[in-house]
């Protein structure tokens, strides 16, 4: 299974583009040395399976720690990704320090995902094949994806994404990262939809991965 643009997955990519500065999370428009730090972290993610510390940063880019967290707290404000009120780094697009979605990646460790789209888009930025584990948001059913040469050769279910029309938040971490969900089925997708009285679009898993392939495979060219 490949990815799958379709007029109603590019209207998702529409709809995320204009709500969301989708453009930075992927380094366009930052300054050299904040863009920098990006990559640092997005890099370090899946070798420590967890947030980089901005010790750790430092040490790896040979930069001071005041500048790294200055430099953090630039990237925060932009929705690049986002701190603790220590300052240590909790998420950054697509990886969060812990969630629902876990991408087991090949020949590396264990990351967790802010949201469906984003675990997608994780083998197509890394270049590296995944397991995705995570469980529908209506009934519980555990979800299971695997990617291998950037196309899905096994998955349980006929599983839909659903793509929520959330806004009103600057930060995507907050709103629409919890209505970008995976479901077991397309009737578990409608269900929770009018329970949650949601607006938005249910992706087949081919359209899914092409967004989430859109979104993210390029972060780290
Ligand atoms: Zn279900």
């Amino acid at each position: 299974m490949k990815p799958r643009g379709s007029e109603k997955a590019d209207e998702v990519l529409r709809f995320l583009n204009d709500s969301f500065d989708m453009d930075k999370k992927i380094g366009r428009g930052l300054s050299r040395e904040e863009d920098s730090v990006r990559r640092q972290v997005l890099m370090e993610y899946p070798a420590l399976g967890r947030s980089p510390r901005v010790k750790e940063i430092a040490e790896a880019l040979d930069m001071e720690e005041k500048k790294v967290k200055a430099l953090l707290k630039s990237l925060d404000s932009k929705d690049v990704l986002y701190l603790d009120p220590t300052g240590e780094i909790r998420g950054a697009y697509p990886f969060k320090e812990q969630s629902d979605y876990e991408v087991l990646l090949k020949d590396a460790g264990k990351v967790y995902a802010m949201c469906a789209v984003d675990a997608l888009g994780i083998p197509y930025m890394l270049d590296k094949d995944a397991a995705i584990t995570s469980k529908c948001t209506y009934c519980g059913r555990e979800i299971r994806i695997k990617v291998e040469n950037k196309e899905v050769t096994r998955h349980n279910g006929d599983i839909v994404v659903w793509a929520g029309k959330t806004c009103c938040s600057f930060k995507a971490a907050t709103s629409v990262c919890h209505t970008l969900n995976f479901f077991c089925s397309r009737e578990h997708a409608e269900k929770w939809r009018n329970e949650e009285k949601q607006e938005g679009w249910a992706l087949t898993l081919p359209e899914a991965l092409y967004v989430g392939k859109k979104l993210f495979g390029d972060a780290l060219k």
